[in-house]
């Protein structure tokens, strides 16, 4: 594997069909599953390693974002990437910040209400890296279960040809959705963080039991939040797997989702609802203790 800082030399190294995998780094099982599956369909595996400032609304988060290339690079390699693709700010946004992408609607709701400018971020530094790489196959988390449906709202109303595929959400032995923000939670509030995917799992119940409608399923796991005093509930939504928008009962495929902050550090989750069987895909969970909470993952 070769790390690359810039467009044109990831241009001139792929070969053959190209898989892309892009990440904001401090790499997770979540991360690793994605580039394990992109290198298992193409030829050459390009992993993005770039924390994309346009994409957070506050400095100090940030700031405080986990950053270790050195730890991220042999786990890439590991998982099967070719390249890791590392550029600078400046590569990405040599305009100076002037290009962006927006795509109305899909992003309104839930992490737009919340994040402003958040998903215009995202947008732009996707198509940047889509217009930059060229990939055959690009691969996301469902763990970002609305930020996929922007980012495949954005290929198509951009024309990529890129095929977007959405991976299973990652989940840590006690049931948690790996997030490199895990590794900010200090052992006191750790315990509370569980109880975002417990309350998506009593929701999951609920709707594999027949309850389809959407405020009895947002009661139900507001139900689980609200007895855990140190967790800052933002959202708790059903929402249309590909427009993202609210939904008053499941009619199609559709998302519940949480956001919250604990012990001050956001987190997110979702479980996917499949409309034609009402079941749920609550993810993977591991069978180990993750590598996020190795400083120097053994290889
Ligand atoms: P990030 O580095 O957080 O921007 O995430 C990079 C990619 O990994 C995104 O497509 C995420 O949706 C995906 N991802 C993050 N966490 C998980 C997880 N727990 N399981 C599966 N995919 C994930």
């Amino acid at each position: 594997m070769i790390t690359l800082r810039t467009f044109a030399e990831v241009r001139a190294a792929v070969s053959g069909s190209v898989s892309l995998v892009p990440t904001m780094g401090f790499l997770h099982e979540g991360h690793l599953s994605l580039i394990s599956a992109g290198s298992e369909v193409a030829d050459t595996t390009v992993v993005s390693l770039f924390v994309n400032p346009t994409q957070f609304g506050d400095d100090v988060d940030l700031d405080a974002y986990p950053r270790n290339e050195e730890r991220d690079a042999a786990l890439a390699r590991n998982a099967g990437a070719d390249i890791l693709f590392a550029p600078s700010a400046e590569e990405v946004y040599p305009e100076g910040k002037r290009v962006t992408v927006q795509v109305g609607g899909v992003g309104d709701a839930m992490e737009g209400r919340f994040r402003h400018g958040h998903f215009e971020g995202v947008a732009t530094v996707v198509a940047k890296l889509f217009a930059g790489i060229d990939p055959d196959h690009a691969f996301f988390g469902r763990k970002d279960a609305q930020q996929l449906a922007v980012v495949r709202t954005m290929r198509s109303g951009l024309r990529f040809a890129v095929r977007i595929h959405g991976m299973p959400t990652i989940r840590e032995l006690d049931g948690l959705a790996l997030s490199s923000r895990n590794a900010r939670l200090t052992p006191e509030v750790r315990g509370d963080a569980i109880s975002l995917s417990r309350a998506l799992f009593a929701a999951a119940d609920a709707i594999e039991d027949g309850i389809d409608d959407a405020a009895q399923i947002r009661a139900i796991a507001q139900s689980v939040i609200e007895d855990v005093p140190g967790v800052e509930l933002e959202y708790i939504e059903v929402a249309d797997a590909h427009s993202a928008a609210p939904i008053d009962a499941i009619v199609g495929d559709s998302f519940v989702a949480i956001a919250a902050r604990v012990g001050g550090v956001r987190l997110i989750d979702n479980v996917a609802v499949e409309a034609e069987t009402m079941t749920v895909d609550r993810g993977t969970v591991l069978d180990h203790r993750s590598i996020l909470y190795e400083e120097a993952p053994c290889f």
